[in-house]
């Protein structure tokens, strides 16, 4: 006879983990299938996010950053050291650690919350049936009354850089290289390629990024991305927008890109070429023929705003839909299903979803930019505050950036801050809960603010909207 299930979940990245865990909190009965298998052989919940994305890219992050403020602050500080050297397997250890704890500690969450986590391959069959082939058996048909498809999604290969994994490598590739490669070229100034080129560059490579698009973060308020812009080209990544790659050759171990630009053909030669031009959904082998669910042309399953695909009581989530590749929003995303699935009343706010780049100083918006609200034609008034005014900022000996709010011209409705600068992954979260709440400015002028402390920044340039701020001069 087949097991059979209130809910069965098709992956354990952070999407469908967090949709297994919150269904099996309103007490049903609940399988997670996942199949995600690391370099060295073993297998792992936590998909992309915990064990090649989120969490090891900020782990070396940190120790880069770290090793760079040893090398390059302590003495305006008045520490002073012996050499720093670099200890990259100690550094890898370390990442390779915080991945094992996290990824394990799902499993311990899946018991505690009574989900049967299964690791093998899922795939939907007709009439919400679900065949779970595991990594050491054979196929069975579990039977579910609900079924959430979380398979996320994987690096876009170029064809003419098909990855070798040893020259010509993959985001995850690079987070786990055993030495610090001479020159390092990245192709996108995206995201992943910008966090990556940080974290090798302040470990001592010679970092090149080539972008085919003429802007620098196309998605980012215009202000912001030009301070992100001139810090990067401090840093040393040289970042050549407009190039256009066209071929790759690996010889003898150097990879030569070829690329074009406004001057026209160019070379470059390389030890290590990252391609992070983006993720594509992932729906390898996830779906019969059969199954009634249907993909977009961009090969995303089609959902409606309540994540549900064309068969009913068939959901998905996560990267595998539409909307922008985050953990949080997929997390959310399966927050919401499971509590649709439980008859509750639940949506995702897709217009308060911050986005983040952890590369120093740190990035991070949410709402609409300021070319945004301007096309719009809605009456607007912007105020911003550099954390060069910031008295936490210069203690912390980090004063590059700044805070900027767009806000209503009619009713001071906030509707988009933008930060470039320190912990701005951590500060924009009081700009989330704003807008989530529909605050004002003038809600924002009036909450205290600890000081001295660098979220007084945002305060700041709250007030400055109404020509009001305190400590920096109105313009
Ligand atoms: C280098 C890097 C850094 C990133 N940094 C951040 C960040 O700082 N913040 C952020 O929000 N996002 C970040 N992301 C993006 C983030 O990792 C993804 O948005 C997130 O992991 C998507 O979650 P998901 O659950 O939809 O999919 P995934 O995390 O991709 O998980 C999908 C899971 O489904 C499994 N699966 C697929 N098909 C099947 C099947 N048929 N049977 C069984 N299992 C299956 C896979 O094995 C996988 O484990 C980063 C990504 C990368 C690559």
């Amino acid at each position: 006879m087949s097991r059979s299930f209130d809910v069965v979940v098709i992956g354990a990245g952070p999407a469908g983990y967090i949709a297994a865990i919150r269904a099996a909190q309103h007490g049903m009965t609940v399988a997670c299938i996942d199949k995600w298998q690391n370099f060295d052989g073993s297998y792992a919940f936590g998909g992309t996010c915990l064990n090649a994305g989120c969490i090891p890219s900020k782990a070396m992050l940190e120790s880069s950053e770290l090793y760079h403020r040893a090398t390059h602050e302590f003495k305006k500080h008045g520490i002073v050291t012996g050499e720093v050297s670099l200890d990259v397997a100690a550094m890898q250890k370390r990442r390779a650690g915080i991945v094992r704890q996290l990824t394990g500690g799902i499993g311990g969450l899946f018991k505690a919350n009574k989900v049967e986590g299964l690791v093998g391959h899922g795939k939907l069959l007709a009439g919400k049936k679900v065949e779970f082939t595991p990594v050491d058996g054979d196929p069975e048909i579990l039977e579910a009354k609900n079924v959430v498809l979380a398979s996320g999604s994987v690096p876009i290969e170029l064809p003419f850089a098909k990855f070798d994994r040893e020259h010509i490598i993959d985001s995850w590739d690079a987070l786990e290289l055993d030495a610090v490669p001479e020159r390092l070229g990245i192709i996108g100034a995206g995201v992943i390629g910008l966090e990556l080129g940080s974290v090798w560059a302040r470990l001592g490579s010679t970092v090149t990024v080539l972008e085919a698009m003429d802007d620098f973060l196309a998605m980012a308020d215009r202000d912001i991305a030009n301070v992100a812009a001139k810090d990067f080209k401090k840093q040393g990544l040289d970042i050549h927008l407009g190039a256009k790659v066209s071929a790759t050759n690996v010889d003898n171990g150097t990879v030569t890109v070829t690329y074009t630009d406004k001057a026209g053909e160019k070379t470059l030669e390389f030890d290590k070429l990252v391609v992070a031009v983006g993720r594509r959904s992932f729906t390898d082998g996830l779906l019969a023929e059969d199954s009634g669910i249907a993909l977009d042309e961009r090969g995303r399953i089609i959902v409606d705003e309540e994540c549900h695909t064309h068969v009913s009581g068939v959901y998905a989530v996560g990267d595998c839909v539409r909307g922008v590749m985050l953990a949080h929003k997929g997390s959310e995303e399966g927050v919401m299903v499971a509590d649709l699935i439980a008859g509750e009343i639940a949506e995702v706010n897709y217009d308060v979803v911050p986005s983040v780049i952890y590369t120093a100083p740190e990035i991070a918006w949410v709402g609409k930019t300021e070319a945004e609200v301007k096309a719009s034609g809605r009456p607007y008034k912007t105020g911003s505050f550099p954390f060069a005014a910031s008295g936490r900022a210069k203690a912390m000996e980090q004063t590059s950036g700044m805070v900027k709010v767009i806000s209503a011209a009619d009713d001071d409705e906030m509707l988009g801050v933008h930060i470039v600068g320190p912990m701005a992954g951590e500060l924009i979260s009081e700009a989330v809960l704003a807008l989530e709440f529909s605050a004002s400015t003038e809600d924002l002028q009036r909450t205290i603010h600890a000081h001295p402390s660098l979220a007084e920044a945002v305060h700041e340039a709250a007030l400055a909207a109404d020509k009001k701020a305190l400590n920096y001069i109105n313009r």
